[in-house]
């Protein structure tokens, strides 16, 4: 027996949340157990908490898309009891239950090795924000905007993944502009690494016109929308602009000028099926290099009693760095 954080969907197709004792016979098939140190808290989370149908559909579930804890069993025999591993994305916490709970079961292809350099903590830390962010920036890198380039943007800069993407921009030795609703934030900000900060409404003025005036060497956006359609519309000649989020809306509002009179390349991002290989190469560059300074200052920890108040505050962009979800004091 374990707990979880148990969602069930009522006969008035209500979505209810409490903490429950499970079995780990009732988890799904796998040939990795994992008993889970630490979880973390991401958008997405929040989104199957409350029952959003493009994350999850069969209930009762448990979320968590990122787990990290020691191997309890391995039947493939790709790791041994006691190793440390790391497992985000995939399905996990989508319709396979996930992080939010003591214990996971799920294929060892998902799992990748716990890096030297980090704990099992500062993995939850980063997390999927962590490694969306390093894919983030390792696409805006492979695409050519180096430093001398120019300013970069992120939006939605004190969230999960643009905090770690501020972080990891300027340990990479980039100048970045950090964009937030949450302005009185603008320490925290500067802290992380961002030598200016913009208001949210000042970055998507004028996002209706054909162009804006040049501004960025490139950008990390997770708002999407108004928003993106913006950033696109005011990045510099040949810059590079990743994509990785919906906070603000799925929709894209924009015109061809940015693509056909600015060479300007739109960068897709995503975390959940991205290869083994390319999984270790980011957590070891995560582990070292792109290790964020102030990460611990990024982080708020609850336990799974803790984790519906930072449930709710995600879903309205009310959440400043990390979440982390301590179930070893759970
Ligand atoms: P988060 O911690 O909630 O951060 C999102 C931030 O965006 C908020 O803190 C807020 O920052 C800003 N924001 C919120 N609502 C907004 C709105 N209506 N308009 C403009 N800005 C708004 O979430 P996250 O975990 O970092 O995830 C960010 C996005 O990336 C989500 O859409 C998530 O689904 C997506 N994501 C995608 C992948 C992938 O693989 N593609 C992986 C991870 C996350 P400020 O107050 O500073 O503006």
């Amino acid at each position: 027996q374990f707990k979880a954080l148990v969602v069930e969907k009522t006969a008035d197709k209500q979505f209810v949340r409490e903490v429950r004792q499970r079995s780990i016979d009732d988890l799904p098939a796998g040939d990795l157990v994992v008993r889970v140190h630490y979880s973390s808290l991401n958008y997405k989370d929040a989104l199957s908490a409350t029952g959003h149908p493009g994350v999850t559909r069969q209930f009762p579930h448990t979320p968590g898309i990122d787990a990290a804890g020691e191997v309890v069993a391995c039947d493939s025999g790709a790791f041994a009891p006691g190793d440390r591993v790391i497992v985000t994305g995939y399905d996990l916490g989508m319709e396979t239950d996930g992080g939010f709970g003591q214990y996971i079961r799920i294929p060892s292809a998902w799992a990748v090795p716990l890096p030297e350099g980090l704990s099992l903590r500062e993995s939850m830390a980063l997390g999927t924000a962590g490694l969306t962010a390093a894919l983030s920036v390792l696409g805006l890198e492979r695409a050519g905007v180096t430093p001398d380039r120019g300013e970069i943007l992120v939006t939605g800069a004190t969230g999960g993944v643009g905090s770690i993407a501020v972080a990891i921009l300027a340990a990479a030795g980039y100048r970045v502009t950090a964009s937030t609703g949450k302005e009185f934030e603008e320490e925290y900000l500067r802290e992380l690494g961002a030598t200016e900060v913009i208001g949210r409404e000042e970055l998507a003025a004028g996002a209706e016109k054909a162009l804006l005036a040049e501004r960025w060497a490139g950008a990390v956006d997770v708002v999407g929308g108004p928003t993106l359609a913006a950033v696109l519309k005011s990045v510099k000649y040949g810059g590079v602009v990743t994509c990785c989020g919906l906070v603000g809306s799925p929709d894209l509002p924009v015109n061809v000028y940015p693509f056909i009179l600015r060479g300007v390349s739109l960068l897709g991002i995503d975390s959940v099926q991205a290869s083994p290989g390319i999984r270790r190469e980011i957590w070891q560059r995560l582990a070292g290099a792109w290790k964020p300074a102030g990460l611990a200052g990024m982080v708020t920890e609850c336990s799974l009693q803790g984790l519906e108040v930072m449930i709710q505050a995600i879903l309205h962009g009310g959440v400043t760095g990390r979440v982390v979800v301590n179930l070893l004091e759970s």
